[in-house]
C-alpha cells in the first residue's frame, strides 16, 4: 500500500508544483479574528477542515489568505492595505480581510449565500429565497475580493483556491482581470439537479461565474453530473470526457470529484492514550447513563434533526426496555440564527426534546439530553468515545466530517454509526449502519441493531470505516485538488 500522505508532503508537494505562483486562498470565514476583551485585543483562530488545511498550507509556502474581517478588533491592526502577519506568535503568510459594510453581510452571507444558494443546493425542501438586492450584494462582495486579490499579485502569475459557495463568481471576475491566473475552486455543498437549478434567475451567471476557473471539485460524483448538466442545459458550452472538461467562451474548466478525507493523524493523536469514563460527562452534563447516544451538528435544517429524535421516541414506542438505560447527547451548535428557516428549525427541536423529554422522562432520567451550544471540538473527541452509537441523518450533505470523527474516535467493539444514505461520506463508509432519515420506522429498528449488535462484529466494522479514513486523508485530497488545477485538460 502507498504510504499515506503528511503535511510535509502536501506542503512540499504545493510548493514543488506552483512553479513559483504566489498562493492565495479565497474563503469566506478569516482563520484567525481579533477580537476585544477587558484584556485588550486577542487573537482567536477558526476551527474547522478546511481553515486548519488551508492556514497549515500557507504557514508552509507562505501566501496570503483573502477572507472577510469579521472580529471586532480585525480593522485596528491591520495595515493600510488591510493586510497582518499571522499565526501571531509566529508569522508566515499574509491575511489580507475584506472588510464590509453590515447591509452587504446580510445580503451576501445571510442573504444570498444562505438563503439561496443554500436551499437551493440541498435537496430537503426548503424554497430557496429570490431576491435582487442580495444578489446585487452578492455580486459586489465577490468583486471586493477579485480587487483584494489582484491587489495583492505581482505579476500575472499566481495561484488561487477558491473556497465554496460563496464565491461563486470570483473565478471569472478573476479570469477577466489576470487572465494567466491558475485557479480552482473546491464546491463543498452538494450540486442540485438541473430541474431545482433551473429555478433561480441568476443561474446562467453563477455557472459561467465558476466557469472562469481551472478546476473545480466537488465530493461526489453525482454533483459533477448535475453541474455538467446544469452548464450544457443553460450555456453554450462543449463537454469533453476524459478528464472531464467543459470548454466554454475558449476556456476549459476541469471538473472532478475528489471527496476531501478527514486528518485521521491528527485525530489520533489528540485522542492519543486519553481513556475517558462515564465521570467526564456527569461532569461536564450532570447526568449518568448505561448506553450513550451522541449526535454533534451545527442546527441546520439540512441535519435531519427533528427526523432523528423522531426515530429515537419511536424506538421507545418499540423497545421500552430501554426507557431509563440509553440516553442521547444531542449538541446542537446555534448557527446562522438571524434567518427565519433557522429560528423554525430551533422552535421545531426544542418542541420535540419537550415532547419526547415529558413523554418517556423518568424521575431525574430524561431520554433526550440537549445542550444548544458550541462545545470544544476536543472534548466532542471524548465524548465520540464514550458513546455506544452516533447519528449523522443529513437530509442532503456534502461530505459529514462528525460521522468520520465519530467513526475514528469511537472505542471499535462498543460505538456503532448510523449514518445517512444522503451524506457523501456513505459512499465510502459503507460499514456503518446506513439509513434513510425519513424512514423513521426503518432508522428505529437500525437504532436497536446499532445497539445490540455483537461486538465482534461493531469491532470489524469500525476497523474497516478507520482504515478507509487513515488512507483518503486530507493530505491526499490538498494533492489531488492542487495537481488537477495545475495540470492542462488533456496532459495528465
Ligand atoms: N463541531 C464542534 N463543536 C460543536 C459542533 C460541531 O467542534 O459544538 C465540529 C464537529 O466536530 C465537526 C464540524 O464542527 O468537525 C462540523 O462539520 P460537518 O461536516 O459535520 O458539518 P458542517 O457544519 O460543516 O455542515
Amino acid at each position: 500500500m502507498a504510504a499515506l500522505k503528511t503535511p510535509k508532503d502536501l506542503t512540499s508537494f504545493v510548493k514543488e508544483s506552483l512553479e513559483g505562483r504566489k498562493f492565495i486562498v479565497a474563503i469566506q470565514r478569516e482563520a484567525y479574528l481579533h477580537m476585544k476583551t477587558a484584556q485588550g485585543i486577542v487573537v482567536e483562530k477558526a476551527a474547522g477542515g478546511a481553515h486548519s488545511l488551508l492556514d497549515g498550507i500557507l504557514q508552509a509556502t507562505g501566501g496570503v489568505m483573502v477572507a472577510l474581517g469579521s472580529g471586532d478588533a480585525d480593522q485596528e491592526v491591520v495595515d493600510s492595505k488591510n493586510r497582518i502577519k499571522v499565526p501571531p506568535e509566529h508569522p508566515k503568510y499574509t491575511l489580507k480581510r475584506v472588510f464590509i459594510k453590515k447591509k452587504e453581510l446580510e445580503g451576501f452571507y445571510y442573504g444570498f449565500a444562505n438563503q439561496t444558494l443554500w436551499p437551493l443546493c440541498h435537496a430537503v425542501f426548503v424554497k430557496p429565497m429570490f431576491h435582487n438586492s442580495w444578489w446585487q450584494d452578492y455580486v459586489a462582495v465577490n468583486q471586493k475580493f477579485a480587487d483584494a486579490i489582484v491587489e495583492e499579485l505581482d505579476g500575472d502569475e499566481g495561484f488561487v483556491w477558491v473556497n465554496d459557495y460563496h464565491l461563486a463568481l470570483l473565478p471569472t471576475m478573476l479570469r477577466r482581470m489576470k487572465p494567466k491566473l491558475k485557479i480552482g475552486v473546491f464546491w463543498h455543498i452538494p450540486w442540485p439537479t438541473y430541474e431545482i437549478y433551473r429555478i433561480c434567475p441568476w443561474r446562467k451567471d453563477i455557472v459561467a461565474g465558476l466557469l472562469g476557473a481551472d478546476f473545480i471539485g466537488f465530493h461526489r460524483g453525482y454533483h459533477v453530473d448535475n453541474f455538467v448538466e446544469c452548464t450544457r442545459r443553460d450555456l453554450e458550452v462543449m463537454v469533453d470526457s476524459e478528464p472531464r472538461s467543459i470548454t466554454y467562451k475558449d476556456h476549459v474548466t476541469k471538473v472532478a470529484n475528489v471527496p476531501a478525507g478527514i486528518d485521521y493523524t491528527e485525530i489520533m493523536e489528540e485522542m492519543g492514550n486519553k481513556q475517558p469514563t462515564k465521570k467526564l460527562i456527569e461532569e461536564d452534563f450532570n447526568f449518568t447513563y448505561d448506553l450513550l447516544g451522541i449526535g454533534v451538528d451545527r442546527v441546520d435544517y439540512t441535519k435531519g434533526i427533528p427526523e432523528r429524535l423522531k426515530i429515537i421516541e419511536r424506538f421507545f414506542d418499540k423497545y421500552p426496555e430501554f426507557i431509563g438505560k440509553f440516553t442521547y447527547l444531542m449538541i446542537g451548535a446555534p448557527s446562522r440564527v438571524h434567518i427565519p428557516a433557522y429560528k423554525a428549525i430551533n422552535h421545531e427541536i426544542d418542541d420535540l426534546v419537550e415532547r419526547i423529554n415529558w413523554k418517556y422522562g423518568k424521575g431525574t432520567w430524561l431520554p433526550i439530553q440537549y445542550v444548544n451550544k458550541i462545545v470544544p471540538r476536543e472534548k466532542i473527541f471524548l465524548y465520540y468515545h464514550l458513546a455506544d452509537v452516533c447519528m449523522v441523518t443529513s437530509l442532503d450533505d456534502g461530505m459529514n466530517l462528525v460521522a468520520k470523527e465519530y467513526a475514528i474516535c469511537n472505542k471499535s467493539d462498543k460505538g456503532m454509526l448510523l449514518l445517512s444514505k444522503f451524506t457523501g461520506a456513505a459512499k465510502d463508509m459503507k460499514s456503518a449502519m446506513l439509513i434513510n432519515p425519513y424512514d423513521i420506522e426503518g432508522s428505529a429498528i437500525a437504532l436497536y441493531h446499532a445497539l445490540t449488535l455483537d461486538s465482534k462484529e461493531k469491532e470489524k466494522r469500525n476497523n474497516d470505516l478507520k482504515t478507509v479514513l487513515a488512507k483518503n486523508n486530507i493530505y491526499q485530497w490538498g494533492i489531488q485538488f492542487v495537481q488537477d488545477t495545475m495540470t492542462e485538460s488533456g496532459q495528465q
